[in-house]
């Protein structure tokens, strides 16, 4: 047990934070997560770095820095190791935080770095860290059933696009329940549970039928994108099999992997005739104006299922 360090990382959905929080703490780390992001928090962000950033550094940015400013003292972000921003985010969160005049470590966490850094902030033995993260894994996956899972009695709208803009309900404007709220079911498929399963269980197992979508999302690519760009079109491509009934696309401003696949999600669901809304969000998206935008997408598709 480490508790000496008050170790941090930022929020990206409630449930998925306050999940991982418990499991860090669970293997004697200190936790103590930043405030819960609010829109202080982004301007925050939005003040120390660059305006045309792709949005998630803004709100992570913000995390960090009011967690520093309550006593925080050793930083934890995830890296990627891809090819798009997120690889760099840590190293850009480090940069402006030290020259802001912040005293802290940070610590990158990726596939191959978890088990020692893991370890050196906890004091947990190996075996326990493989035994904690499996039961968090676990925990993550019970959440994303409710959001994966279709309605036989609603139109079923899927949510496809950049992981923290469809995960993180404060930077969506909780998009799943206003949809529900307008009688239609999100079927989420970028949950923190696909992303890992994608990232680290593709290459050993692929359930029900997806290696079919994989292979004919491939056709499109010129080999690695970043982001969850590739398993978006595998995603897109079952949920028009499927006959979804329309396709919500979310993705921060200036998104790489997002902005380079909107042709082929264009194409893909005109093809089909499946109904698509893009909602590109940063810290100017107003809630009014995406609630607008989403009630006359849900009208228009529950008058075509009535029909
Ligand atoms: S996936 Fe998009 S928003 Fe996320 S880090 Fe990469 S470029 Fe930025």
């Amino acid at each position: 047990m480490n508790q000496s360090r008050e170790v941090t990382f930022p929020w990206m959905g409630k449930k998925y934070t306050e999940l991982l929080a418990q499991g860090l703490n669970n293997l004697g780390m200190n936790i103590r997560l930043p405030p819960r992001t609010t829109d202080k928090t982004i301007q925050v962000g939005v003040r120390n770095t660059a305006e045309m950033v792709c949005f998630p550094l803004k709100p992570t940015l913000g995390n960090f820095i009011e967690a520093l400013d309550n006593g925080a003292d050793t930083l934890l972000m995830y890296d990627s190791r891809g090819q798009c921003r997120l690889r760099h985010y840590w190293k850009i969160q480090e940069f402006i935080l030290k020259d802001m005049g912040y005293n802290f470590e940070m610590y990158n966490v990726n596939l191959n770095n978890i088990f020692p850094v893991l370890h050196k902030l906890g004091e947990a033995s190996y075996y326990k860290i493989a035994k904690e993260l499996f039961q968090v894994y676990n925990q993550i996956k019970e959440v994303d059933t409710e959001k994966e899972r279709w309605s036989e009695n609603k139109p079923n709208i899927g949510i496809i696009g950049e992981i923290f803009t469809c995960c993180d309900e404060r930077t969506n404007h909780g998009i799943e329940k206003k949809i529900e709220n307008l009688g239609a079911n999100p079927v989420n498929t970028v949950t923190l549970s696909s992303f890992i399963r994608d990232s680290i269980f593709k290459k050993i197992h692929r359930p029900n039928g997806r290696k079919e979508y994989d292979k004919k999302a491939e056709k499109y690519f010129n080999g690695g994108l970043g982001g969850h760009g590739r398993e978006n079109i595998s995603y897109l491509l079952e949920l028009v099999d499927k006959n979804i009934a329309g396709v919500l696309h979310l993705l921060p401003m200036s998104c790489m992997p997002e902005t380079s696949i909107e042709p082929y999600i264009n194409s893909i669901c005109q093809k089909s005739k499946t109904p698509l809304l893009r909602i590109p969000i940063d810290e100017n998206t107003a809630e009014a104006n995406l609630e607008t935008r989403l009630e006359t997408f849900v009208e228009l598709i529950k008058m075509r299922s009535n029909k």
